[in-house]
């Protein structure tokens, strides 16, 4: 089945073919490691996981490439708030952005290139830029020369008018042009800097991601993704880098943009943000529901972020976990992926379809009657969830996740439960019931079932 995808660059949904089938090249924009992210930024790395899943199925030999900015101003400006080495405040967000992503089930990348790893790259590709006429120095600044690039401006579709008076409004006295921006800039002894051809400085924020996907991928990659926000000036700025670096060549061949979060019709701003903290969010939700809420609407669509759209993915999930565990009886390891759930994430990552397709598929397994039919709808039900990266855990471990609070503890839970087992037996109903409400206060339900009593957390 073809990969079709929507390609920002054109406007149109295309068929993905590779340029090497045997080396496809992704890229995707990562974290400026300063603070922590919001829910917001979490939804590029949860769809495009999705993305990375599908295409290893078709190519096996991807090679994904997600990149961390760890220079920036924003880094600086904490470093000095906190008094600290500016690797202190990027150690730590990045270890806390790996550790969230995987809690979201988001796999690695296969490269992760840091920024100031890539300092050489980065000065080398600035060379090349001003010896083929498209950079300037300028008082220890270099700056890409907008007027030397015809196509600037075409994926974002900005009139170069427009562009220029949005960024007159602060103009440098040493740019030539308006639009032109910042590849390298100079450093005070304050702040980090590195030896280059225009003094001791540092790069700007564009330059880093075209020097590292070069270095990683290739001069031309085949898909970068990020979200819609990045498109200008981010994606325009590193075409223009790259194409004009690598002698016209083309920079990317499929741009994939997601959409962003709403909150109740309001913009991320920075109350907000306190609220929908993606590490809070992870320790007061199961971190499934989180990836399982930021999968629900397609990724080029805008998605309406809420408590309520949370709580509704954990009802579904506990409904297909409810499945799961009605045919625990039956191994059919990672299941089997069927042309119904390819057809949908082939069509442009359709995931509201693929979910669909999900809770038919569980209600299959739901009607099934022979072992047979249960056998081969919890194969599909799960191979399908493999590519979505949900229902991966054992349906007790996700009954028994307590949504927040401290972590309950399970042999002292199953020892009240036996106990409670054993007072019902001597028919001591009131002390099996004051056990029942003791495991209640400590935030656990029993359920009498005819294969025996179970838990979960009362939350749940
Ligand atoms: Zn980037």
């Amino acid at each position: 089945m073809p990969l079709r995808f929507h390609n920002s660059l054109t406007r149109r949904t295309e068929d993905f073919v590779p340029a090497d089938p045997q080396r496809v090249t992704m890229y995707l924009c990562g974290p400026t490691v300063y603070n922590y992210v919001h829910i917001g930024n979490a939804r590029g790395p949860v769809v495009f996981d999705v993305l990375t899943r599908l295409l290893r199925r078709h190519y096996p030999r991807l090679v994904f490439a997600r990149n961390i900015t760890d220079v920036d101003d924003k880094i600086n400006a904490a470093a000095q708030e906190q008094g600290v080495p500016i690797t202190t405040i990027t150690d730590k967000y990045a270890a806390i952005y790996r550790q969230d992503m995987g809690r979201l089930g988001v796999a690695p990348p296969d490269v992760e290139p840091h920024a100031t790893g890539h300092i050489d790259e980065i000065i080398a590709m600035i060379g090349q830029l001003i010896a083929g006429g498209h950079a300037y120095a300028a008082e220890g600044h270099v700056l890409f020369s907008v007027a030397s690039y015809a196509d600037y401006g075409k994926l974002s579709r900005r009139p170069v008018d427009e562009m220029i008076a949005g960024a007159r409004i602060d103009v440098a006295p040493y740019k030539r042009d308006p639009g032109d921006f910042v590849l390298w800039k100079p450093s005070t002894p304050q702040q980090p800097g590195w030896a280059s051809p225009w003094g001791v400085g540092r790069p700007g924020w564009h330059i880093e991601c075209s020097a590292m996907a070069a270095a990683h991928l290739g001069e031309t990659i085949d898909i970068h993704a990020g979200g819609n926000d990045l498109m200008f000036p981010h994606h325009e700025n590193e075409i223009a880098q790259s194409t004009c670096a690598h002698g016209g060549r083309i920079f990317a061949r499929y741009w994939l943009h997601n959409g962003m979060l709403d909150f109740g019709g309001a913009k991320m701003s920075k109350s907000l943000g306190n609220v929908c903290v993606l590490h809070e969010l992870l320790d007061k939700y199961p971190p499934e529901a989180l990836r399982y809420a930021l999968l629900s609407a397609h990724y080029r669509q805008p998605l309406d972020w809420s408590d309520a759209l949370v709580e509704q993915s954990i009802r579904t999930l506990d409904r297909l976990y409810g499945t799961l565990r009605g045919l625990v009886d039956i191994d059919v390891g990672t299941g089997t992926v069927t042309p119904e759930i390819e057809a949908a994430l082939c069509d442009d990552l359709n995931t509201p379809e693929a979910l669909a397709v999900i809770a038919r598929l569980a209600g299959e397994a739901r009607a099934a009657a022979t072992d047979d039919a249960r056998r081969s709808a919890k194969a599909a039900l799960l191979g399908a969830a493999g590519l979505l990266g949900i229902l991966q855990q054992d349906p007790e471990a996700w009954f028994k996740q307590a949504a927040g609070g401290p972590a309950l503890d399970e042999a002292e839970i199953q020892r009240l439960v036996d106990r409670r087992v054993a007072e019902k037996k001597a028919r001591n109903f009131a002390e099996a019931d004051r056990i029942r409400e003791q495991l209640l206060a400590m935030g656990v339900v029993i359920e009498d079932t005819a294969q025996g009593p179970r838990w979960k957390a009362a939350n749940r």
